[in-house]
């Protein structure tokens, strides 16, 4: 075995508060969500993880399908001449791109470039497709992986090639298009709010953390526990700069031909870094039941002679199951301890415990995993008859109260700062997000980021005249900083 294939052994969770990037390691491997791959900057997708990200698949997808969108695939090669077409782009992903420059034993006449991201070879298919405003808008979304060269690896959060998607649409009107950059960024900002439990802040980005070629790019960004911002989904708004590189031309109403206007947009596995980092405990992970792959576990107890729980628990699995609850019986030959925290360290929202007593009683116990032991709430027992409803009520209740304690968590680290000293001191200690009244220019900006490494996140309108408080010009924004992920 090479040196890389080696995994790391990890035993037992490190506290979450003494080491965050640690404990963030330890818990992706010991979760089985991934392993290291032979490759530097790869990860494997285990089940488990894999299963997080087909959820996350479903939901995002039915939003997507439900605003009018479809789903296509295009080829993960791009001709090097298609990919120098436009100059933005092209120069801010020149470094991240790797090239086939042979197949076979032939060397190629032209490179190919592996996709960093498909608006190139997605544009050219575009200019060959639409030739009306009749055949407008065009609003495709593909699910894929890209690559781009990175030699860190962090799961989720840093690896060379990953999961997402990637939507492409082109319209007739700038209006039009700003209309469905600001639609996805709402169909983002709601799935984190509701499926991945994680309050954020949306907003345009400023000119220097914009997407290379977009006119305009939004994003939502989640704060995580160490104080820095995760941008958790972008969506652009590219005018007709892409229309222009890649001839994307339609006939309008009155016969004249126009450029189209495109927008693209993506959320990639990232998400659920944001998601384990956020959530997490010293226990392991706390996944949002919408999330989850195993969303109840039931665990029978068997006491020496009495097998009766054993024998039970396949009729709850099948109740469960039937009712549309991702449910799963642990019946492996362990003690009811070990595949407690098993399941605790995989974040499973719900343990269903039928012991020896409750076959007796005709009851289960159910255990929340968001909650600590002994903490109100943690657990309760209810009648067999009523396990369906009692397992949906406090999936809920997880649900709801892992958004709550991650909101309040990010209202608790957001700053409104008026002092140049406090703002710049925040900054460098990651307090959170720091909110500010802000001149909007790059140069502050840089400033900014050299002193203390913050940047802007994102931005939202002025509500009042101010001065900004990172250098005294005159404010025409409000801006989030933060250091980021
Ligand atoms: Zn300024």
């Amino acid at each position: 075995m090479s040196e890389l294939l080696k995994q790391p052994v990890v035993k037992d969770v490190p506290p979450k508060g003494d080491d965050l990037s640690a404990w963030y390691t330890a818990v992706c491997l010991r979760a089985e969500l991934v392993s290291y791959a032979p490759v530097r900057g790869c990860v494997v997708l285990r089940p488990f993880g894999f299963g997080l990200w087909e959820n996350l698949q479903r939901e995002l997808d039915a939003r997507f399908k439900a605003s009018g969108h479809e789903n296509a695939y295009f080829p993960l090669l791009i001709p090097e001449s298609l990919l120098m077409k436009e100059a933005e782009h092209v120069e801010g992903f020149a470094p991240e791109v790797a090239w086939v420059t042979q197949g076979g034993t032939e060397q190629l006449t032209e490179r190919l470039a592996i996709r960093p991201t498909s608006e190139v070879i997605i544009g050219t298919m575009y200019a060959q497709w639409i030739e009306s405003h009749r055949d407008l808008p065009v609003l495709i979304n593909q699910w894929c992986n890209v690559l781009r060269w990175e030699k860190a690896t962090r799961p989720f959060l840093r690896t060379m090639e990953f999961l997402w998607q990637e939507g492409h649409t082109a319209h007739a009107s700038a209006a039009q298009a700003r209309e469905e950059t600001l639609k996805i960024l709402d169909i983002y900002h709601d799935f984190s709010d509701t499926v991945a439990a994680l309050p954020v802040y949306a907003g345009v980005k400023s000119e220097s953390e914009r997407f290379p070629g977009a006119v305009e790019t939004y994003s939502i960004e989640a704060l995580m526990p160490d104080g820095k911002a995760l941008q958790s989904a972008t969506s652009h708004d590219l005018g007709q700069n892409f229309a222009k590189a890649y001839d994307i031309t339609f006939a309008d109403a009155d016969k004249t031909i126009k450029y189209v206007y495109t927008t693209s947009w993506g959320m990639s596995w990232r998400m659920l870094g944001a998601v384990i980092m956020a959530h997490g405990d010293d226990r392991g992970l706390r996944i949002p039941p919408k999330l989850a792959p195993v969303q109840a576990v039931i665990v029978p107890i068997v006491r020496s002679e009495d097998r009766r729980a054993l024998e039970k628990a396949p009729a709850l699995l099948a109740a469960l199951q039937k009712a549309g609850i991702r449910a799963r019986l642990d019946d492996r030959d362990q003690k009811p301890g070990w595949k407690f925290a098993e399941w605790e360290i995989r974040g499973v929202p719900l343990r269903v415990e039928i012991g020896p007593r409750d076959v007796g009683n005709g009851t289960v116990t159910i255990v929340r995993r968001d909650k600590r032991k002994g903490e109100e709430g943690a657990s309760r027992t209810v009648p067999i008859a009523d396990i369906v409803r009692a397992v949906d009520a406090a999936l809920e209740e997880v649900q709801a109260n892992l958004y709550a304690q991650a909101h309040e968590f990010l209202v608790s680290h957001t700053f409104v700062v008026k002092e140049r000293d406090e703002f710049l001191e925040r900054c460098r200690n990651r307090s959170g997000m720091i909110d500010i009244p802000w001149c909007r220019r790059s140069e502050c900006e840089a400033f900014v980021k050299s002193e203390t490494g913050a940047t802007t996140r994102n931005l939202r309108p002025l509500d009042a005249d101010a001065r900004c408080v990172a250098c005294g010009e005159p404010a025409r924004t409000r801006a989030y900083f933060a250091q980021s992920y």
